[in-house]
């Protein structure tokens, strides 16, 4: 194969392997809910690790061995309402009650202006039940809005024009877009533009670079053994 970029690479050693180069170039990694709380958006040589579970639930395993095995920490969004998955069932509480035990942050991933439209409900009523349910189970500080590629409407505009009432009506810390992060952050994540590959700029180069970044990662799109499993 002519391009490496062809084939994927998204396995859960490449993952270890770019751990381990932010650890070794001394990096700090923090979960959201600890950056928003620490309240120093110019530190430097910060490393957030997000991962947007979409579908695949099992996958996300695949980031939280490694990170578990490094002793670093990732914030984890989980949908409610989404058609994917159940985040109640048993195997996925099981992974993410656990992950919460071990120091990961569990965040609302949610597109409750999409939910309210299709079910004909009141917008801030929804995302204050989709905190409600999902507080039944983690601490939730955070939310991070989420989209379909064939999405109808994106809950962010709304999210963030209402924000000040919103965060305070469900004690929220923080919603994902904030500018104190994007201001700060190099926001790496994947692509399917052309194909399966990192969507600006590859996590190896930023790291070299020294600046934060938030490495936002979706669990369907990386593997143990092979792209095919389950
Ligand atoms: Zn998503």
């Amino acid at each position: 194969m002519k391009n490496i970029h062809s084939k994927n690479f998204f396995s859960q050693n490449y993952y270890e392997s770019v751990l381990k180069k932010a650890i070794n170039s001394n990096y700090t990694f923090l979960t959201l809910s600890e950056f928003f709380k620490s309240k120093k958006p110019d530190k430097k040589k910060i490393a957030i690790l997000r991962h947007d579970i979409d579908k695949k639930v099992n996958r996300a395993k695949i980031f939280l061995e490694v990170e578990n095995s490094l002793k670093i920490q990732s914030t984890n969004f989980l949908l409610i309402h989404d058609v994917n998955y159940n985040c109640f069932d048993l195997n996925s509480l099981s992974i993410f009650m656990h992950a919460e035990k071990k120091g990961h942050e569990i965040g609302l991933h949610t597109n409750f202006l999409q939910t309210s439209k299709i079910l004909n409900l009141e917008p801030d009523q929804t995302l204050k039940k989709e905190l409600s349910i999902l507080r039944n189970y983690f601490n939730i500080y955070g939310v991070a809005c989420h989209r379909e590629i064939d999405y109808l409407y994106n809950s962010l505009p709304y999210l963030q024009k209402n924000w000040k009432q919103i965060s305070k009506e469900n004690i929220l810390l923080y919603e994902a877009y904030d500018n104190q992060l994007m201001n700060n952050f190099e926001f790496v994540n994947e692509s399917i533009k052309n194909h399966l590959e990192w969507r600006n700029q590859k996590p190896e180069d930023v790291i070299e670079s020294g600046k934060n970044f938030i490495l936002s990662t979706h669990p369907h799109w990386w593997y143990k053994e092979n792209p095919f499993e389950d």
